[in-house]
């Protein structure tokens, strides 16, 4: 999985921006939860203000209300003390008004209700102004208290009304009095003075004591100024006319008002109330603190709770957003992995919405610009799809037969292959989901597919060529089978070897090889039809199925065409190569009903077309199957014959024609099976040429041979057959210096027969190391000569010494006519490139004679010299004097 490059920061982000842009995408990302947090603050702290304004204005309230209470009781206490004040004056005024004469105060002396003590004194001040009694002592009359405001009132205004004065301090008393004064009438009824009674102000507002409350109660008159204060009288005769509550009480009855001081204190609720009777308005201030007191626990309680509330709820809050960025954390991990899908994706919802899709898809399928966005309708893209021919129905019956079958297909999934425009095919695999919706994978399997048919194709085919292989073969020839049978026609199945194409490798190259390989292919695609089938099945092996053949004369007739085809001239990089097949046929269904039978057959066959030569074709025929099978058994007998020492060598004499005289003997391979006995070198020679049993056998009858030569006594020449394979692998010519030098046997003594088979497989390779046979002194002879081409050009390009006679045209001589000219023939040839000439396989005289005529050099054969034993060879030769060779 990839992820996008990180987004690259420009050089002018500063951290401040960069801080910005990170709240940014915070604030975009969680402000519904920020919102969220902040409504919740709100509400809490607006419910805590809302709770405490609620609390406070109560108790305020209840201050308020005490506070009035504590006045109306005040008003009612201060009204009956200022009533008993009034009742004395009335009543001592009213006892002057009936006897002015006999008018006197004494009788306060015995009036308990006047020695209460609250009465500072009672006096009678007459219509001048003048003290005239006092309950104290005696006056004399000439105190003028005229000036006084408690004089002046009743003096000057009509209204008969008790008043009441400010408080004075007195002067000799120190104590503070406050005058209440009623008018006093003579008998008819005129303004006869005024009775004064001094009170102390404390006695007015004693039964604040009563009222068990905190806080403070004063009397104020109309003028505002303080006449009586509890609980201590500091307030006494101060003016309050200017504060507000000075100002409250002259306007109204009865009130509250509150009264905030201005060095922070809690202040006080004040009530006031005016006497109905009375001048006098009483007011009660109730101290805040005690009361507020309470409420500052309770705001502190309310302000912790309300804290403890907005911790929990930024806490909450945290917890909430850092989840949400961890789910948006994966989300976008998951975005990623999904837009970086190599596959295509769709999801479409229950309503046929499109919910979820990256660019893969969109890329995949081809659509335009803007079509399955995120959220739309599905519906147009499939219009849009099917419009082209291309729709792959999601919901519907699984399209197309791809996908796998059995039990990988699961209920609910589909699969479907769509093949775009432009070649690209695209595997889709819908699954239908419970709700309805559906998930789409889009797969490119284009790269896959010709990955596949790719490895098909190289699974069945020939890299070099390209033709099929053994398997593909197998394969189509089973088919070919199948249907020929059905038809009842016949197949040809041909094997076809290449001869002579090893030493295109060895000497050109193994790039000719192949190429020749190729050409090769080529050729035989060209012989072919479409029904036919041409595979390469091994390095230089080919099979042909040759279909609807009627005759096996057919399969001849192609097998021909092939040879011919075949023996054309290759051009390898302007060589002119020259190859020719050999070829095996086997007929279905005569040869074999089963691949393995025919192709083994057709095996066999090519087998013997080999034997028999180049560019030969063979059919295959039972016995050749018991000859092969003999030969395997052969082979395996004589892997074990060398080291069971089953082998001996034999010496056949060579005569000098005219003397019969022994000139030489010819070294012959003797293998004693211990089953079989006697068993004839044309008969395993072959098959150890095959095995590659030949090279060491060849060089352990060269070692016997010259071994045995060395030992003689006379210096005959020993003649030993070599076979082609010991041309072709290993280094002869140092092999035969190495024995020769082991054995002492002088290079002269030392004959090599070769047969012109070797000549025509590898003419360079022969020539090469005969010249090297040759500078060692070792003389070469052309052995069987007339039984292959018999070229005049091998005699002559070749370093013969001597030239051997094949056996069957002496015997023929005695039989067929023209034998003999032809063996004359050969003698004057031999004669003519200096060459001696020997006549194998003489038996009878009538050949000895012929061949004496004919001038023949030396002669072999049962007449004079049957192959002997080495040891009984060495015994004879013992016998023999001792001889210098010329
Ligand atoms: P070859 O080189 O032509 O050897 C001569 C064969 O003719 C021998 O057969 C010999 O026994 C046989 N022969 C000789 N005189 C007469 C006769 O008057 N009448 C008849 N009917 N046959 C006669 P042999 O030993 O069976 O060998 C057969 C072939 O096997 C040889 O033919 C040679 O090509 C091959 N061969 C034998 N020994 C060796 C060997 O050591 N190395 C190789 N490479 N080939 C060998
Ligand atoms: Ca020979
Ligand atoms: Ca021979």
């Amino acid at each position: 999985m990839s992820y996008p490059p990180p987004a690259v920061v420009s050089p002018r982000a500063t951290p401040l921006a960069a801080a910005r842009s990170v709240l940014f995408r915070s604030w975009t990302s969680f402000r519904f939860e920020i919102a969220l947090i902040l409504t919740i603050l709100v509400v809490v702290w607006g419910a805590v203000g809302a709770h405490l304004v609620v609390e406070r204005r109560e108790i305020e309230e209840n201050v308020r209300s005490a506070a009035l209470n504590i006045a109306g009781a005040a008003e009612q206490g201060v009204a009956r003390t200022i009533e008993a004040i009034d009742q004395r004056l009335r009543f001592a005024r009213d006892a002057y008004r009936r006897d002015p004469q006999g008018f006197s105060l004494d009788f306060v002396a015995t009036d308990n209700g006047y020695n209460d003590g609250m009465m500072a004194q009672l006096a009678l001040i007459d219509a001048r102004g003048r003290l005239r009694q006092t309950n104290l002592g005696p006056t004399n009359g000439t105190l003028d208290l005229s000036d006084r405001a408690h004089f002046r009132v009743h003096l000057e205004e009509p209204a008969d009304t008790l008043f009441i004065s400010r408080p004075v301090l007195g002067r000799v008393s120190n104590r503070w009095t406050v005058q209440f004064t009623r008018k006093v009438f003579a008998p008819d009824g005129s303004f006869a003075g005024v009775v004064v009674c001094s009170f102390d102000p404390y006695w007015m507002t004693q039964f604040h004591e009563l009222l068990d409350f905190s806080g403070n109660m004063i009397l104020l008159g109309q003028d505002g100024i303080v006449r009586a204060a509890a609980p201590d009288g500091t307030m006494l005769g101060h003016d309050l006319s200017e504060t507000p509550l000075g100002r409250a009480a002259a306007a109204t009855d009865h009130g509250s008002l509150r009264i905030t001081p201005t060095d922070g204190s809690q202040g006080q609720a004040v009530s006031f109330r005016r006497l109905r009777n009375y001048p006098v308005t009483v007011a009660v201030g109730m101290d805040m603190a005690p009361l507020m007191a309470n409420f500052d626990a309770l705001f502190s309680l309310t302000v912790a709770l309300g804290s403890g509330i907005t911790l929990l709820v930024l806490v909450v809050g945290f917890l909430l957003i850092r989840h949400k960025h961890r789910v948006l954390a994966s989300h976008e991990v998951l975005r990623h992995a999904i837009e970086n899908l190599d596959q295509g994706l769709l999801m479409v919802d229950r309503h046929g919405r499109i919910s979820l899709r990256n660019t893969r898809y969109v890329t995949l399928l081809g659509l335009p610009q803007g079509m399955a966005e995120t959220g739309e309708d599905h519906a147009p893209v499939a219009e849009w799809q099917a419009a082209r021919g291309e729709l792959c129905p999601l919901g519907a019956e699984p399209c197309g037969q791809a996908g796998p079958a059995g039990p990988e297909r699961e209920a609910g999934l589909r699969f479907g292959e769509l093949l775009r425009p432009d070649g690209t095919v695209i595997e889709i695999r819908t699954r239908m989901l419970a709700d309805g919706g559906l998930v789409s994978t889009y797969t490119d399997i284009t790269d896959r597919l010709r990955a596949q048919e790719r490895i098909q194709h190289l699974a069945h085919h020939d890299g070099l060529t390209d033709l099929a292989n053994r398997i593909l073969l197998k394969e189509r020839l089973m088919q070919a089978m199948a249907l020929a049978e059905r038809g009842g026609g016949r197949l040809a199945v041909l094997c076809l070897d290449l001869n002579r194409f090893k030493p295109v490798n060895d000497t050109l190259g193994h790039a000719a090889g192949d190429e020749v390989l190729r050409q090769t292919a080529e050729r035989l695609r060209g012989l072919s039809r479409t029904s036919d089938i041409v595979a390469r099945v091994g390095g230089d092996e080919f099979v042909f199925v040759q279909t609807a053949v009627s005759r096996a004369a057919d399969a001849a007739a192609l097998a021909e065409r092939i040879v011919v085809r075949i023996a054309r001239p290759f051009d390898v990089s302007g060589y002119a190569v020259n190859i020719d097949t050999s070829i095996g046929i086997a007929i279905f269904p005569d040869d074999g009903r089963t691949v393995e039978a025919l192709l083994k057959n057709a095996d066999t066959a090519l087998y013997r077309a080999k034997a028999a030569g180049r560019g030969v074709t063979r059919f295959f025929e039972a016995e050749m199957e018991v000859r092969l099978r003999e030969r395997g058994l052969l082979e395996h007998d004589l892997r074990h014959a060398l080291g069971n020492g089953e082998f001996a060598v034999s010496f056949q004499p060579v005569y000098a024609c005219h003397t019969r005289e022994v000139v030489s003997y010819e070294v012959l391979l003797r293998w004693e099976h211990p089953v079989r006995g006697q068993v004839s070198p044309a008969d395993f020679i072959p098959v150890a040429e095959e095995c590659g049993l030949m090279l060491v056998l060849g060089r352990w009858v060269l070692e016997q041979a010259c071994k045995a030569a060395a030992a003689w006594m006379q210096p005959y020449v020993v003649a030993v057959n070599l076979s082609p394979v010991q041309f072709q692998h290993g280094d002869l010519p140092s092999e035969v210096a190495g024995i020769l030098a082991r054995t002492g046997l002088p290079a002269g003594r030392l004959e090599l027969e070769i047969t012109e088979g070797l000549l025509i497989e590898d003419a360079e390779g022969a020539l090469a190391a005969m010249r090297a046979l040759k500078a060692l002194g070792v003389r070469l002879a052309l052995d069987d000569f007339g039984t292959g081409y018999s070229s005049l050009v091998y005699l002559r390009r070749f370093p013969f010494d001597r030239l051997k006679i094949a056996r069957s045209f002496i015997q023929a001589t005695e039989l067929d006519g023209s034998a003999r000219p032809i063996v004359n023939a050969i003698i004057a040839l031999g004669r003519s490139l200096n060459l001696r000439v020997t006549a194998e396989g003489v038996e009878t005289e009538q050949q000895l004679a012929l061949l004496r005529e004919l001038d023949c050099d030396e002669v072999q054969g049962f007449l004079l010299g049957r192959p002997i034993p080495e040891e009984r060879l060495r015994e004879s030769l013992a016998g023999e004097p001792r001889r210098q060779r010329a």
